[in-house]
């Protein structure tokens, strides 16, 4: 007789678990590029629901850009950045990078990562190091990315750091705690753009608490690269900030329409962690084909042409904030191209994303643990491929399919 299997049992029954939850998560298999039309399982859907917000995923500049760099310098790096796989390239993009932000921090040099979720893991845990065990403190926004509450505990659990969460509406909390912290690190973390409300941080006061308190402020700017600023360089310039104290994290894989992610900061943090940056140090580098494209997403994201694709989508946000009136469901007050819509229950979520879908619209629900339980949404996304026709159809839809899906009614 074969021994018992105990782990695929355990499996099985969490799964159906979950799905009786209405929390099972599900991959839907999308056949054509990033585009605000996708083919998805043969069906035309109108998308709103990348993070393409630049309209750049497809674009043929960038498209042409990576075939270049494929042609160039081949496919894969072959090692670590600190083996051979460091290429001139991704020398190159983190100078661009650096120059981005280089009127807001002084000294700014960047390191280009594989992914954001890597660069969080990777900055978190790594300037934790420069104290010693249990002398720092990291203060994280309570609705912080995954990636940065995951950097969080890993750097509590090798470096015993304390850990403070705060309300990034509320910051005397905050205050408070900082005021009677002794440790000789601390750390503040804090999205730019909260990524499942679309509400920015308010990062001139971050600032200046971080001064204050002789603080280092880290600030996740996945979803305002590209798309805050004049000139796209982030939330930095949006709000003029200039402070030795910031480190600025970047991705790519969003408004830059790529992939990839950075970590800009003085040198000496950079410097830091290419040495102790675990995340950095044991990952295959980007192919450079990837770096060379991004070049070229950075030279656009700065041109006229990226200027006006951030009208366009300043322009859609306008209209939704204006336009759009629900009677039960909750639209949030962003400014930002994430634009929620909360229903509450998930099964209220489930419902209408289904019925969107029916529609021709792909818009997905977001439920816990991704946002807090009792206010599963809808997490609507604009990009600059989006006309204001296609945003008057959807609004046009969702009205519709509210008086369909009343709150309450179904959960
Ligand atoms: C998407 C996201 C990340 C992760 O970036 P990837 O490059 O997709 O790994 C990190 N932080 C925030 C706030 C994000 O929204």
């Amino acid at each position: 007789m074969k021994p018992p299997f105990h782990a695929l049992g355990m499996a099985q029954e969490q799964i159906a678990e979950l799905e009786t939850q209405l929390l099972k998560r599900k991959l839907r298999m999308t056949e054509s590029p990033c585009d605000t039309e996708a083919i998805v399982e043969n069906r035309k859907l109108h998308a709103f629901c990348s993070n393409d917000y630049l309209g750049l995923a497809n674009h043929p500049e960038l498209i042409a850009a990576l075939a270049e760099g494929a042609n160039q310098y081949g496919v894969g790096s072959g090692a670590s950045h600190l083996i051979s796989g460091h290429h001139i390239t991704h020398d190159l993009l983190e100078k661009k990078l650096a120059s981005f932000q280089s009127e807001h921090i002084p000294n700014a040099r960047a390191l280009f990562f594989s992914t954001g979720y890597l660069a969080n893991l990777a900055a978190i845990t790594g300037l934790v190091k420069l104290a010693k065990p249990e002398e720092a403190s990291i203060y994280s926004a309570e609705l912080n990315h995954a990636s940065i509450i995951d950097g969080v505990r890993l750097a509590s659990t090798q470096s015993k750091a304390s850990v403070i969460l705060f309300d990034h509406q509320q910051l005397d909390t905050l205050q408070k705690a900082l005021k009677h912290d002794k440790r000789p690190l601390k750390l503040i973390v804090t999205d730019g753009v909260f990524s499942m409300d679309g509400d920015i941080t308010p990062v001139k006061a971050l600032v200046a608490i971080a001064e204050q308190y002789d603080a280092l402020l880290l600030v996740d700017d996945a979803h305002g690269f590209g798309v805050l600023g004049e000139q796209g360089h982030g939330i930095l310039e949006q709000f003029n900030i200039v402070s030795e104290r910031i480190i600025y994290i970047g991705t790519l894989g969003k408004a830059a329409g790529v992939s990839g992610a950075f970590v800009c900061a003085q040198a000496p943090f950079i410097d830091w962690l290419i040495q102790k940056g675990r995340p950095y140090i044991y990952s295959t580098a980007t192919p450079p084909a990837i770096a060379h494209a991004l070049l070229k997403s950075l030279s656009i994201i700065e041109s006229n042409e990226g200027k006006s694709r951030r009208r366009q989508l300043n322009q859609l946000i306008t209209y939704w904030q204006n336009e759009m009136h629900f009677s039960d469901w909750k639209k949030m007050s962003s400014c930002t191209p994430i634009q929620p819509v909360i229903l509450g229950s998930n099964a209220n979520a489930l419902a209408a994303a289904k019925l969107l879908d029916e529609m021709g619209y792909w818009i997905p629900a977001i439920r816990p643990p991704t946002v807090p339980a009792g206010s599963a949404r809808l997490r609507i996304t604009f990009s600059a491929n989006h006309s204001l026709e296609d945003l008057q159809k959807l609004i046009w839809v969702l009205q519709k399919i509210e008086q369909q899906v009343q709150v309450g009614q179904l959960s």
